[in-house]
């Protein structure tokens, strides 16, 4: 963008001369409304410091010749030349959008959006089959009791090393939406779409209860802080940050009671296992064990199918982590508070969770 560097003006400044209405300003960043489609909203994102626009409705962005040339439609040179005419007296636009302007409108307060839900399961599904689970993934999960049958249907995929471009590039054909999607960016240089690839695992799909995939959770191969990682790409240039789900599995109407426990494949597992121990059980596994919003929506769906239970499936190191044992009382007294009844289960601490104690019960039986 060598261009650009010697024009003597911002994007902001381009903003305020073009009369693009300001939706939000938050002195790093601009929320716009879009003026090349139909947007109603604050579609059209300004990054200020980079002089960089990019509409996530419509896909247009650039630079500050770019927007100049898109909205009068002409060349590139001729914007240049313009640009330079209109801001040749060195008398640069107010830079009032700079500050918090009062009579900057507010109406919207989220930052980035995340896709919908529906648009989310729709290129997470799309994603996880082009992938394919790695020898010494099926043998771990083998190792926690798990089928080949039981594998294939969980849907686990290992993490992709290579060939990430012609993931995105299938996934556009395909039609997948990408803009808002946790794991998916923007390259500075072309703008166009890459795949955050994280470290090396196992891709757990994190269902929510109506079965769409809202987020990923990563098996890390090589464990630092925590086993598991969420699919993000929220440091990236256009991306976003996880949105994870209170995770469903074998939950139905059918059912009076659930089991409440944390994590994807936890529950995943434990749900496989229970069946296998002729055991009709449905899993809610939320993703954070500390997420206080996560519990309240959980037991909110939990109502609305008729759920009246809760066993308290939580891991056995509460007994000795007081994060974990502050996270499981609070999440009892919220559970008592609503009105469900609640059934607390505890087991030896050299059994960690309910996936290690129903694999424990699988191996005595078999
Ligand atoms: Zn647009």
């Amino acid at each position: 963008m060598a261009v650009d560097r010697d024009l003597p003006c911002s994007i902001v400044d381009v903003i305020e001369i073009l009369g693009i209405p300001v939706i939000r300003n938050t002195g790093t960043q601009l929320y716009c409304r879009c003026p090349f489609c139909d947007d109603r909203s604050a579609h059209f994102n300004v990054k200020v410091a980079d002089d960089v626009f990019r509409c996530h409705r419509c896909g247009r962005g650039g630079g500050v010749l770019h927007l100049y040339s898109l909205y009068h439609n002409v060349s590139l040179r001729t914007a240049g030349d313009e640009l330079r005419s209109l801001f040749s007296n060195g008398a640069r636009a107010e830079r009032s959008l700079r500050a918090n302007s009062p009579e900057v409108q507010i109406i919207a307060s989220e930052e980035m959006q995340v896709a919908s839900s529906a648009e989310r399961d729709s290129t997470y599904t799309n994603l996880l089959s082009m992938l394919t689970l790695a020898d010494t993934h099926r043998e771990a999960l083998r190792k926690r009791g798990l089928s080949d049958e039981e594998i294939d249907q969980l849907g686990y995929r290992t993490t992709p090393a290579v060939r990430t471009k012609r993931i995105v590039a299938e996934l556009q054909e395909r039609g997948c939406k990408l803009a808002g999607v946790p794991g998916f960016y923007c390259d500075r240089e072309t703008g166009g779409w890459l795949f955050a690839t994280p470290s090396s695992g196992i891709m757990c799909p994190d269902r929510n209860s109506k079965g769409e995939i809202e987020a990923i959770q990563v098996r890390l191969d090589n464990p630092q802080k925590g086993k598991f990682r969420n699919l993000t790409s929220s440091e990236k240039y256009y991306g976003t940050s996880a949105h994870c789900c209170p995770h469903f599995v074998g939950v139905d109407e059918s059912l009076s009671s659930v089991y409440l426990t944390e994590g994807v494949m936890k529950s995943d597992v434990a749900f496989c296992l229970s069946k296998r121990l002729g055991m009709r059980i449905g899993f809610v596994g939320l993703t954070g064990v500390s997420n206080k919003s996560q519990l309240q929506r959980a037991l909110q769906e939990l109502r609305e199918f008729g759920i009246s239970r809760i066993v308290m499936a939580f891991d056995s190191d509460f007994k000795v982590k007081p994060n974990v044992a502050e996270a499981r009382n609070y999440a009892i007294n919220e559970v008592i508070a609503q009105g469900f009844e609640i059934v607390p289960l505890s087991w030896d601490q050299g059994v960690k969770g309910i996936d290690d104690l129903f694999l424990s019960f699988v191996l005595k039986k078999s």
